[in-house]
C-alpha cells in the first residue's frame, strides 16, 4: 500500500494504483474526458493533469501510477489554465456548435466548458468538414463532433472484443475509422453501441434516441431505471434514462457485475429496438365483422365473445401458443388457462419447433446418468476451449459471441465451429463447415474418434451405456456424409484431440441441433460434454442456446412440448388463443393458421401477420411496461424487473386480462394481487423445483 497526500489529504491506496484511482476511491474530484473507468487508460486528452510534488509539469492522473509518499494537487491556477487550454484546442480543432448537436444537454466536453467557464475561445478555429456516416440503421458518427479521445476504439477492442475501430489517417485529419478504412454499414461492426455509450460527445449518435436533452437541456429531469433486458435470456443489465414517460436512452451496466463476466456490453435488442416501436399499437380491443374490417368494441365484449366461443370447445379441437418472451407470471396464467380452463389439446411457445427435441434428449440423458442439468452461459468466460455445434450466439444470444471472440483474443481460448457458419472467423482454431442438420453427424464421429484413442475417458462409469449406442463407427465415412473434406476432416481430428486435453472445455448447442424433431443429435451432444467431468455439482460442459428470453421457464412449465411441431399444431382447426410478444413475426407457427374456426390475439402491436385470419385482438402492454419476473437462459436464476414507462392508457396489465378471463373458463384461481401469482411462479420455476 502507499501512502499519499491528495489535496492535502492523507490517503492510503494499492501500489499500482494511479492517481485517479486513488482520487475516486476516495471521493476526490478530477476532471476527465478521454479517460473511463470501464476501460483502460491511455493520458490522451491531458484533461486530468494535476500538480505532483510541486512540480511546474503537470502529471496527467490517469495514467501516473502512486508512490509512497507522493504530494498530489489537483486544482490550482496553473492547473486550471492548463485544462482550459486543453478544452480551447479541442474546440477549435472541429466543429462544436452545441445548438445543433443532438448530444447537446447530454455531452461530457460541453459539461467541460460550462465547468470551466469557457464562453469563447482565444485560439482561433482551424477545423476542416468531416464526413458524417449514416449507414448503420441505429448509429451515426459525425467526425466533426469528435475529440479522438478513443474511448470507442478501446470499448470496441476491450468490451465487445470486435476490434473494429481504429485511428486512420494523420495530424490534423486523423479520423476514427472502421476496419481498413471503411463505412459502417460495410464494415464488420456488429452494431452492438457499446462505442457510442462510452463516447463522451455527440459524435457517435443512437439515431433512435427521444432527444429530449436537446429541447430541456436538463438531465437532472431525467428518472434513471435500474433494470435488465429480458429478450435472449441472459438478463444484461441496464440503465434506462426516461423523461415524461419516454425512453431517452438504454446503456449498460460498466461497472463490474458480481458473477457477471460481460462488462456493460448490450446488443442491437437490447439497447435499440425497444427505443423503436414494433408495429402500430392496438390500445383497444377489437373484433372483426362480416366483411372483413375491423371494429372497437369494450374489454367486455370481447372477452365475452373469447370466453364464449372457447367454452363451446371443450370437447377438443384448440391449442394455445405464447411468446416466449412474456413474463414468467404471464406463462404461468396463459398454460394454466388454455390446460386447465379450456382444456387445450395443444399448447406451445411461438419457437417451439426451435428447441423441440430439449425435452426428450434430457429425458434420454437421465436414462444414463440422474440428475444433470446444463451449465450457466456465464462459465464460458472461464472455458479454454469452446465448441460451438449448429450455434450462432451472435444471432440468439449476443453477448455469447462477444465472451468467446474475447476469450480467443485475451486468453488464447481455442473455439472449433460445427456447422454451416464460421461464427467465430477469422479466430476460429478448426471449422467443421458441414450444413444445417448435419452436425449430429461430427458429433457421433467424434464421439467415436474419441472411444477408440488413447485419450478415452476410462474412469467413466457410464462410458459402457453410451459405447453401445454408439456402436461400430467408421468416422471416416461418417466424415464424408456430413460432407466434410480433407482439410476439414483434418481439422476433425485435432478438435478431438484438443477437446480431450484442453482443462476446461465447454460445447454451446444451438438452434440447427435442437430444432431437429430426432433428439438422438442433441442427446449424442450431451454425451460429448459428458465425456469429460463436470463443471460443478452435476453441470454437464454444455451450453444450451434458445430462441427467445423466457423460453427456459416455457420449457419448465411444459408450456414447450418434445413434439413442438407446425404440422401437428395445424391439426387442431376450432379455436386457438395467441398470446404475442414483439416477436410473432418470426414465429414458424405463422403460415400454418389457417382455416381456424376462431382466433383470438392477445397482443401489444396489432398483428398484421394474423389480420385476415384473427377475430378477436386484445391488447398487452409491452414488456417496459409492466412488471414480471424471468428466467434466465439456464432457468438457474429468476429476475424481477420493474415497469419502465407506464402502459398506455386503457390496457389493462397482461395478469390481469389472463385472470378476467379465467374467470370467465372453467379455473378460476384467486391471485388477489399481482405478489401472490409472482409466488407461484417462482414456486414452479424455482431452481431444483
Ligand atoms: S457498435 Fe460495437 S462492434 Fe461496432 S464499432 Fe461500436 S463497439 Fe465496435
Ligand atoms: S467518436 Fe467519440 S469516443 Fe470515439 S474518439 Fe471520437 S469523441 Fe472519442
Ligand atoms: S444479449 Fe440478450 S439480454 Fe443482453 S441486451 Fe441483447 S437481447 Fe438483451
Amino acid at each position: 500500500m502507499a501512502k499519499i497526500t491528495i489535496d492535502g489529504k492523507e490517503v492510503v491506496v494499492e501500489e499500482g494504483k494511479t492517481i485517479l484511482d486513488a482520487a475516486r476511491q476516495h471521493g476526490i474530484r478530477i476532471p476527465t474526458l478521454c479517460s473511463h473507468p470501464a476501460v483502460s487508460s491511455w493520458g490522451g486528452c491531458r484533461m486530468c493533469v494535476v500538480e505532483v510534488d510541486g512540480s511546474p509539469r503537470l502529471a496527467a492522473a490517469c495514467v501516473m501510477p502512486v508512490r509512497d509518499g507522493m504530494k498530489v494537487v489537483t486544482t490550482n491556477e496553473n492547473i486550471i489554465t492548463a485544462r482550459r487550454v486543453v478544452l480551447e484546442f479541442l474546440f477549435a480543432e472541429r466543429n462544436h456548435y452545441c445548438m445543433f448537436c443532438g448530444a447537446s444537454g447530454d455531452c461530457e466536453l460541453q459539461a467541460l466548458a460550462y465547468e470551466y467557464q469557457m464562453d469563447h475561445l482565444t485560439v482561433t478555429q482551424s477545423f476542416d468538414k468531416f464526413p458524417v456516416d449514416v449507414t448503420n440503421e441505429y448509429m451515426a458518427i459525425d467526425h466533426n463532433r469528435c475529440v479522438l479521445c478513443g474511448r470507442c476504439i478501446r470499448a470496441c477492442h476491450e468490451i465487445s472484443g470486435a476490434h473494429v475501430l481504429g485511428y486512420q489517417n494523420r495530424g490534423t485529419h486523423n479520423l476514427v475509422g472502421f476496419d481498413l478504412d471503411d463505412i459502417r454499414g460495410e464494415s464488420t461492426c456488429m452494431g452492438c453501441g457499446i462505442c457510442m455509450q462510452l463516447c463522451p460527445t455527440g459524435a457517435i449518435l443512437n439515431r433512435y434516441r427521444t432527444h429530449h436533452a436537446v429541447l430541456g437541456h436538463d438531465k437532472t429531469k431525467w428518472k434513471v431505471i435500474d433494470s435488465f433486458c429480458p429478450q435472449c435470456g441472459l438478463l444484461c443489465p441496464t440503465v434506462t434514462s426516461v423523461e415524461n414517460d419516454y425512453i431517452i436512452k438504454i446503456e449498460g451496466k460498466t461497472e463490474a457485475q458480481p458473477g457477471r463476466p460481460d462488462r456493460g456490453q448490450l446488443c442491437q435488442k437490447g439497447r435499440f429496438e425497444p427505443l423503436k416501436s414494433a408495429g402500430k399499437r392496438l390500445l383497444k380491443p377489437m373484433v372483426r365483422d362480416t366483411n372483413g374490417g375491423w371494429k372497437e368494441v369494450s374489454w367486455k365484449t370481447a372477452m365475452d365473445l373469447v370466453a364464449g366461443r372457447m367454452n363451446t370447445y371443450k370437447d377438443g379441437g384448440t391449442f394455445g401458443l405464447a411468446s416466449a418472451r412474456c413474463s414468467n407470471e404471464e406463462l404461468l396464467l396463459f398454460r394454466d388457462l388454455m390446460v386447465k380452463g379450456w382444456h387445450a389439446n395443444y399448447v406451445d411457445t411461438l419457437h417451439g419447433p426451435a428447441y423441440t427435441s430439449l425435452t426428450s434428449a434430457w429425458a434420454d440423458l437421465k436414462k444414463v446418468v440422474l440428475g444433470l442439468q446444463e451449465a450457466s452461459w456465464k462459465q464460458i468466460a472461464e472455458a479454454d476451449k469452446v465448441i460451438l455445434v449448429g450455434a450462432n450466439p451472435g444471432e440468439s444470444q449476443f453477448l455469447i459471441s462477444g465472451l468467446i471472440r474475447r476469450g480467443i483474443l485475451e486468453r488464447g481460448v481455442q473455439v472449433t465451429v460445427i456447422g454451416p457458419v464460421d461464427v467465430t472467423a477469422p479466430w476460429t482454431t478448426h471449422y467443421l463447415p458441414v450444413a444445417k442438420g448435419k452436425e449430429p453427424l461430427v458429433v457421433k464421429a467424434l464421439l467415436a474418434e474419441i472411444m477408440s484413442s488413447p485419450h478415452k475417458p476410462v474412469h467413466l462409469k457410464t462410458w459402457d451405456k453410451i459405447a453401445a449406442e454408439i456402436g461400430k463407427v467408421n468416422v471416416t465415412e461418417l466424415l464424408k456424409q456430413a460432407g466434410l473434406d480433407d482439410e476439414g476432416r483434418e481439422a476433425f481430428r485435432w478438435a478431438a484431440r484438443w477437446y480431450m486435453e484442453a482443462k476446461n472445455p465447454m460445447i454451446v448447442v444451438g438452434n440447427n441441433v435442437t430444432s431437429l424433431p430426432d433428439a438422438t443429435g442433441l442427446r449424442q451432444t450431451m454425451y460429448l460434454a459428458l465425456l469429460r467431468d463436470v463443471v460443478q455439482q452435476n453441470t454437464l460442459r454444455l451450453v444450451v442456446l434458445k430462441p427467445n428470453g423466457n423460453s427456459a421457464a416455457a420449457l419448465k412449465m411444459r408450456l414447450a412440448t418434445e413434439k413442438s411441431s407446425v404440422e401437428k399444431a395445424a391439426t387442431w382447426k376450432r379455436g386457438l388463443v395467441l398470446l404475442a410478444g414483439d416477436d410473432l413475426a418470426t414465429s414458424p407457427f405463422l403460415n400454418h393458421l389457417g382455416g381456424l374456426e376462431f382466433l383470438a390475439v392477445i397482443s401489444p402491436y396489432f398483428p398484421e401477420e394474423l389480420a385476415d385470419k384473427a377475430h378477436v385482438l386484445i391488447p398487452k402492454p409491452i414488456w417496459l411496461e409492466e412488471e414480471g419476473t424471468y428466467t434466465s437462459l439456464d432457468g438457474q436464476e429468476i429476475r424481477y424487473k420493474k415497469a419502465v414507462v407506464s402502459r398506455p392508457r386503457g390496457v389493462d396489465e397482461s395478469w390481469q386480462t389472463l385472470l378476467a378471463l379465467m374467470q370467465r373458463s372453467e379455473f378460476h384461481p384467486t391471485y388477489a394481487r399481482w405478489r401472490d401469482l409472482n409466488a407461484k411462479a417462482e414456486e414452479e420455476l424455482r431452481p431444483g423445483a
